[in-house]
């Protein structure tokens, strides 16, 4: 499984965005207004966090050696983020909107 996370839609400190998907791991439940753009099964049985924050995107393999630490610490010391990703700017409307359409677009291409 795949999943789609954009910090740049939320705009909220990491930790935020951390707990959110520790949750998701722990109970598959997301909050409605969080960074978690998409899960998509590509069937493989592990998750595969795709993780935008700032101009940075990076991949993370939650392995079950990993998984716990993930959901009690968090994604951010295993993704390896320069410290610029995590200067993001609260977003507006028009931000998540347009982040969502080219997020639509190129998935479109894709598949
Ligand atoms: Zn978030």
């Amino acid at each position: 499984m795949r999943v789609i996370i954009n910090r740049n839609l939320c705009g909220h400190p990491p930790f935020a965005c951390e707990q959110c998907f520790g949750e998701f791991l722990r109970t598959g439940a997301y909050a409605d207004r969080s960074c978690m753009l998409d899960v998509i099964d590509d069937g493989k049985p592990e998750v595969t966090a795709v993780i935008t924050s700032g101009s940075f995107t990076r991949e993370l393999v939650i392995t079950d050696d990993i998984r716990e630490e993930v959901i009690y610490d968090g994604y951010m010391k295993f993704a390896d983020f320069p410290l610029e990703a995590f200067e993001i700017q609260p977003p507006h409307g028009q931000d998540i909107r347009r982040i969502e359409r080219e997020y639509e677009q190129a998935k479109h291409k894709s598949s």
